[in-house]
């Protein structure tokens, strides 16, 4: 029997991308910029490629009107290897660090980053079972804290703030991994921004770290010299050799956002998006989302079903339908449609109209 029709992936990273772009990729797989031969079989110090991450920085910059004090650098390693990397380049051995606990991806970063010095919970809503953002007025934040990590928006939970915290002289440093580019940012709070790709960007393992100048060259000595902001800076991000086909694929996708209208654009697309999904799951009990209204994410509604048996069976009957990739993160459990700005408004449709159907069968 064949498919019920088109796929459409529901994925919380890698997430589904738009079709135009992977056949772009598909293209520069035969020949990349009349080479001769693929940019994955090119040098990375070759004209070409240098134009390519010039130009993807400025599309960076363009994007999210980022001031000109603000340098952007390519990383390997994930958004995880950040966890380390934050404290090794930010802060000076014995000073403090301050985190916001807010869900499963803040308390790995909290995890990490104590290996390195201590690390200040200033607020936390796991009392609350990490449904809420604790407001910044609550924030125990002192004056021994050298920056103050958050995760705007947290990929297994579903919470995500709902505007730019101001924590005073206090530099913020965010985790924007799965909320990257899909709304404008008032920078003028934040001390450097990280955000693995996988999400609104497209590819694995790729990280673009934002980096407020002033932050720069308080590197740690054993700091891997790759991992180095100050002197990757200096060296043009070229000190080993780039993620050459994911800053290709990423420069795809930010062509692709300036088509759709650019950040602000996508933004409300994205929240007229989520909201179609939380109306179905608000109408009656027969879904629960654990987050509260206030606070819930655009980018990740996750949701339960209230007779938990049923969640299995939601599953395969989506995917039979041709709904893919629903299940929740194995820490939260439950269900997940994660809405990132290539998810296009037919495949949330489909979704609403899954729902609906399947509570009137078996609600
Ligand atoms: N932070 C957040 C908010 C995430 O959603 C993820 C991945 N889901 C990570 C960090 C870890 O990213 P990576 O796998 O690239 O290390």
């Amino acid at each position: 029997m064949g498919s019920p029709g088109p796929t459409h992936n529901f994925a919380a990273g890698p997430a589904t991308m738009p079709p135009e772009v992977l056949e772009r990729a598909r293209a520069s797989l035969v020949d990349w910029r009349g080479l001769g031969h693929s940019l994955l079989e090119a040098p990375f110090t070759c004209d070409e490629f240098r134009a390519l991450m010039d130009t993807t920085r400025n599309q960076i910059r363009t994007a999210l009107a980022l001031p000109d004090h603000y340098h952007i650098l390519f990383f390997q390693g994930g958004a995880s290897a950040q966890f380390s990397l934050i404290p090794l380049n930010l802060l000076p051995p014995h000073a403090t660090a301050g985190y916001v606990e807010t869900g499963h991806w803040s308390a790995r970063a909290i995890e990490e980053g104590q290996r390195y010095g201590p690390a200040l919970v200033v607020a936390s809503s796991r009392d609350t079972g990490f449904d809420r953002i604790p407001p910044v007025s609550q924030w125990t934040l002192t004056e021994k804290i050298r920056y103050c990590h958050i995760t705007p928006n947290e990929t297994a939970n579903g919470v995500q703030f709902q505007s730019d915290p101001d924590c005073g002289s206090i530099p913020l440093v965010a985790d924007m991994t799965s909320e990257f580019l899909s709304r404008p940012i008032d920078f003028q709070h934040y001390g450097m921004i990280y955000a693995g790709t996988q999400k609104n960007l497209g590819p694995t393992g790729l990280v673009i770290a934002i980096i407020r100048d002033d932050l720069l060259g308080n590197a740690r000595p054993e700091t891997p010299t790759v991992f180095n902001y100050q002197l990757q800076l200096e060296q043009h991000n070229r000190i080993n050799t780039p993620l050459m086909f994911a800053i290709y694929l990423t420069h795809l996708m930010l062509d692709w956002l300036e088509t759709q209208g650019g950040v602000k654009a996508v933004h409300i697309r994205n929240r007229s998006q989520s909201q179609s999904v939380y109306r179905v799951i608000d109408e009656d009990d027969f879904y629960r989302c654990p987050a509260i209204s206030e606070h819930r994410s655009i980018m990740n509604v996750c949701f339960g079903i209230k007779d938990a048996h049923l969640t299995q069976r939601f599953l395969a009957e989506a995917s039979a339908s041709g709904l893919a990739n629903l299940a929740g993160h194995s820490h939260s459990g439950g269900l997940r449609a994660s809405l990132y700005n290539a998810q296009p408004d037919l495949a949330v449709t489909a979704l609403t109209s899954f729902m609906d159907d399947f509570r009137r069968r078996y609600g």
